[in-house]
C-alpha cells in the first residue's frame, strides 16, 4: 500500500476555496421547517457522499490505483455532516467500484474562532462565540466548517 495524497484544494481552515471543481458541495438546512430540514439533511449527506465517491474514484484512476484502501476525510463540527450517514451511503455507492470496502476515516475539526479585537484564537463550545479574553463578540470563524477529502490510500 502506498499513500497517495490529493493535492490540497482548500485552505487549512476550509474557508479559502481555491478549487470549486473538487469541492464537496455544501447545502444549508432549513431550521424553520423540520420536515424540510430532515429531508435536506438526508440530501446533504447523500450529495456529500456522492461527491466524495466521485472525487475518490477520479483521483484513484489518475493515480493508476487498482484498489482504494482508505479515505481520509476532514469534517468540521459545523459542516452539518454526520459521519455515520456518510459511512452508510458510502457502503452503497462504492459497491462494485475499486473503492468498495475502503475504510472511511473521519478527522473531526473543532470549531475555532478568532477575536477581531484582541486576535485571540479560541475554541467555540456550546455555541459560545464570545471572546474569553476581552469578551468581544466581534469574532470570525477560523475552523470548524471543513468538509474535504484530505487524502486517499490506494494499492
Ligand atoms: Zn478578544
Amino acid at each position: 500500500m502506498r499513500p497517495y495524497t490529493i493535492p490540497p484544494r482548500m485552505g487549512a481552515t476550509g474557508v479559502d476555496v481555491t478549487d470549486r471543481d473538487h469541492r464537496i458541495p455544501r447545502f444549508f438546512t432549513s431550521l424553520h421547517y423540520l420536515q424540510y430540514a430532515i429531508l435536506d439533511s438526508v440530501m446533504h449527506e447523500l450529495a456529500v457522499t456522492q461527491s466524495m465517491v466521485d472525487l475518490v474514484l477520479d483521483e484513484a484512476r489518475k493515480g493508476g490505483a487498482r484498489k482504494v484502501k482508505r479515505i481520509n476525510l476532514v469534517l468540521g463540527e459545523l459542516s452539518g455532516v454526520v459521519g455515520d450517514s456518510v459511512q452508510f451511503y458510502f457502503g452503497l455507492m462504492s459497491k462494485d467500484t475499486i473503492a468498495e470496502g475502503a475504510t472511511v476515516s473521519f478527522n473531526t475539526v473543532a470549531t475555532q474562532a478568532k477575536c477581531r479585537q484582541c486576535a485571540k484564537v479560541f475554541e467555540v463550545k456550546e455555541s459560545n462565540w464570545v471572546c474569553p479574553e476581552c469578551h468581544s463578540v466581534s469574532v470570525e470563524l477560523v475552523a470548524g466548517n471543513e468538509l474535504f477529502v484530505e487524502s486517499i490510500e490506494v494499492e
